[in-house]
This record gives structure tokens, sequence and C-alpha cells, in this order.
């Protein structure tokens, strides 16, 4: 496991232990991700969530 920063363009950082190596810089975060969804209408949000939750959830795993 490493020591990674998980880094959004909006600037807000995460500090993750992941097996990926690298630090992440992502176009999105859970902040303004969140930010977003709200507003956006429920069911276009939720499923968004899904393929948000879907694309990032092995750098949370473990
Ligand atoms: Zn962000």
């Amino acid at each position: 496991m490493n020591k990674i920063i998980f880094e959004c363009v909006c600037k807000e950082k995460y500090n993750l232990i992941s097996t990926y190596k690298n630090n992440i810089i992502v176009n999105i975060c859970f902040k303004c991700h969140s930010f977003f969804t709200k507003k956006k209408n429920f069911l276009n949000s939720s499923l968004k969530i899904k393929k948000f939750n879907k694309k990032y959830e092995f750098f949370f795993s473990k």
C-alpha cells in the first residue's frame, strides 16, 4: 500500500492509502461533486454518483 495524494482541479486534496502508486489528479472530487449534483436533478445525479463511485472505487478499496 502506498500513501498518495488524490488531488482535484478545484485544489482539494485528499491523502489516501492506496494500491495505486502515483498521485491522482481528477477533474472532480467528492467536494465539488456534491456541489454539482445539488444543481442537477435527482435521477441524473444519482446516476452520476454511481458512475463516479464506479470509476474511483478501486482507489479507495482496502
Ligand atoms: Zn473538487
